[in-house]
């Protein structure tokens, strides 16, 4: 299975992502964890990213399509995979389109995981990550709001969007996502 798992920052798309690739046996693609990784180790990628990222903004486009292509060369995406935090921009959805066109292998799904703005800045405020304070917070869910989710109605498009309701239990939120992803398990 091919996903892309989708929704603004605080909705809990990690803490689902992690059961779900357990529970289907998917490689897990995340582009903020890749970030944070070589930002931690300092490299080229990870400094230039810091900037973006430490403001709440997005890193550009062409670093963060760099980043994918390279990944999805990797063996173990062939047995599938989970995207999160990647696409957020149309440019990156039509760059992914662009690459898996050329490999032969389209998307399955797009999941979505829908929590409401309001519970979502209480959430974040209530994290404590180092990238978590009230301005870069806002300025999170401002980038999320204007540059993310115009993918929905490009996957709806695409007939590829599925939305879940992201209130309720982490157990309950998962059994809705499974639900979903059943339907395209093979
Ligand atoms: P969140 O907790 O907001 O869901 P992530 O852990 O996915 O955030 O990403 C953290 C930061 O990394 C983002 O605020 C952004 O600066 C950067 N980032 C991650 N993925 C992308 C992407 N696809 N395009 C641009 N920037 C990204």
């Amino acid at each position: 299975m091919r996903i892309v798992f989708i929704g603004p920052p605080g909705a809990g798309k990690g803490t689902q992502a992690e059961r779900l690739i357990e529970t289907y046996a998917m490689a897990h693609l995340s582009t903020g964890d890749m970030l944070r990784a070589a930002r931690d180790a300092k490299t080229e990628v990870g400094l230039k990213a810091d900037k973006y990222m430490s403001a709440g903004e997005l890193v550009p486009d062409e670093i963060i399509v760099a980043i994918i292509a390279e990944r999805l060369t990797q063996p173990d995406c062939d047995g599938g995979y989970l995207l999160d935090g990647f696409p957020r921009t149309i440019a990156q959805a039509e760059a992914l389109d662009a690459m898996l066109a050329e490999k032969g292998t389209p998307l399955d799904v797009v999941l979505e995981l829908k929590v409401p703005e309001e519970e979502l800045f209480e959430r974040l405020a209530g994290r404590g990550r180092a990238d978590d304070t009230p301005d870069v917070i806002r300025q999170r869910l401002v980038a999320y709001r204007k540059q993310t989710e115009p993918l929905l109605d490009y996957y709806s498009g695409q007939k590829l969007l599925r939305s879940i309701d992201g209130l309720g239990s982490i157990d309950e939120i998962f059994q809705r996502a499974k639900a979903v992803l059943d339907e395209f398990a093979g």
